[in-house]
């Protein structure tokens, strides 16, 4: 048994082959500062009675492993086989290759962000999204900002503050997080006129409860629930009649508005964003990042003098995009001028139609490779039917028909402890857990080695 002196100095372990390696790869400071703690983790097994030969020895490897965990990411990318393809909790909508090329051309280079390469005079950032906003959602004008939750603040800001905003009873939505319609509301500095019922609200409810106070009627779409039964609600073109003839507002938050009409790909329709502008909605928000696939944004398209108000407002300037996502949303909304090419192209689309049999022969194909990888470990693998969903609050009870895997093991905790394996893997792999199993739903799994490399990391 040896005590302290079986431990190595600092300047000793820095000068060894493992450590010279370690200085190149991770720099000397770094290096330093790792051996400085596992040596004090040593000396304390040491008082505590452990032999300093035996934890000597394992002094390297620790140390590296410290330094290897230290540079790998939190944010490194992961296997989505939630099921879900727009996880807000992974990120939302993977980008379309023309998009990442734009944005990573934005990163590397200085661009004309708002300056005028016609006249060198000044431009404005949005210019460069407007007109295509325009030409895809026939409204008058289009501004930009940081996320649709953004769109929503700045827009009841803007056409409410110190006034009164009425909504239906039957859309007071939270959307999850701290994203409460109320809440917002007040934020924004706007009264909350609550009328109707949570089941049903009339036309004569809007038209009783507008006053010289009212600044906006808000319409949002419920896209993350939905109410059945005796129900009715205003229809938007009913709620824009009601708000022209009282000279009001209508702002209509369509969530995860589409720019396509998705039942023309076997998806459930959902209200495009044309279709709420020609309804007759004032403005209409939507986000960037879900159906339409695009990174993180939140739009506002309508009549000219909201928008132009939209954009005097000084909180403008603090929900503002930058020039990286600005370069990604003009090349993801370029695709949507090629209607029959954007399946292909844009991969939350490509992934939300993959047909069910593409998905099913993948499965039956990758779970006999599966089962060999995890066998060793205790678990097996079997082909199996799921039901995938599009995710980001839209759409949450038309689950789309999928395939995947049904991962087993012995013991009530097996679909956990797999599951947290997993996720500790170079390249995490995200399941869920359902009827006693970890399911890996393969929708959005696009290369069958991606998933084989990651699992033969266990
Ligand atoms: C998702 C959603 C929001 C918030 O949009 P973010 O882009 O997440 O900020 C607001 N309203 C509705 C109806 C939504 O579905």
């Amino acid at each position: 048994m040896q005590g302290f002196r079986a431990l190595p100095s600092v300047d000793q372990m820095l000068t060894a082959p493992e450590g010279l390696a370690l200085v190149a790869e991770h720099g000397r400071l770094a290096v330093v500062t790792a051996i400085r703690a596992r040596l004090e983790i040593a000396r304390e097994k040491i008082r505590a009675g452990q032999d300093g030969a035996v934890l000597a020895a394992g002094l390297p490897r620790a140390v590296a492993e410290d330094l290897a965990a230290a540079a790998r990411s939190a944010l490194r990318p992961v296997l989505n086989l939630t099921g879900t393809v727009l996880h807000t909790n992974l990120g939302r909508a993977i980008l379309a290759e023309e998009a990442v090329r734009a944005a990573t051309a934005a990163m590397a280079h200085p661009l004309a962000l708002e300056f005028d390469l016609d006249g060198g005079g000044r431009g404005q950032r949005d210019d460069h999204l407007r007109g295509l906003l325009r030409a895809l959602t026939g409204a008058e004008d289009a501004t930009v900002v940081n996320n649709n939750a953004a769109a929503v603040l700045i827009a009841l800001n803007t056409l409410a503050e110190g006034r009164e905003a009425i909504v239906s009873r039957g859309e007071l939505i939270e959307i999850g997080g701290a994203f409460r319609m109320p809440d917002i509301m007040a934020r924004a500095g706007a009264r909350l006129m609550e009328v109707g019922t949570t089941n049903r609200t009339h036309p004569r409810d809007y038209e009783a409860a507008i006053r010289p106070e009212t600044g906006v009627i808000l319409k949002v779409h419920t896209s993350n629930y939905r109410i059945e039964g005796f129900t009715a609600e205003v229809a938007a073109p009913k709620l824009a009649q009601i708000a022209r003839k009282a000279g009001v507002p209508l702002l209509n938050d369509l969530g995860s508005g589409s720019l396509v009409d998705l039942s023309a790909h076997g998806l459930r329709r959902e209200p495009t964003v044309a279709e709420a502008v020609a309804e007759g909605a004032d403005l209409v928000t939507f986000s960037g990042d879900k159906l339409l696939g695009g990174p993180q944004a939140g739009f506002i398209v309508g009549r000219k003098d909201l928008v132009a108000a939209i954009d005097r407002n000084p909180l403008k300037r603090a929900v503002r995009l930058d020039k990286v996502r600005i370069a990604a949303l003009e090349a993801t909304l370029k695709l949507y001028r090629d209607p029959d090419r954007l399946a292909a192209r844009l991969p939350t689309l490509r992934l939300l139609t993959r047909p069910e049999a593409d998905i099913a022969a993948q499965a039956a194909h990758l779970a006999p490779a599966v089962d060999a990888l995890l066998a060793p470990h205790g678990f097996s693998a079997a082909a199996c039917a799921c039901r995938s969903q599009v995710g980001s609050g839209a759409l949450p009870v038309d689950t789309i028909p999928s395939a995947g895997l049904r991962l087993t093991g012995a013991g009530g905790d097996a679909p956990d402890r797999l599951s947290a394996r997993l996720r500790a893997l170079p390249v995490p792999v995200i399941g869920h857990i359902r009827d006693g199993a970890l399911i890996l739903d393969l929708r959005c799994l696009d290369a069958d080695a991606a998933l084989l490399d990651a699992l033969a990391d266990l």
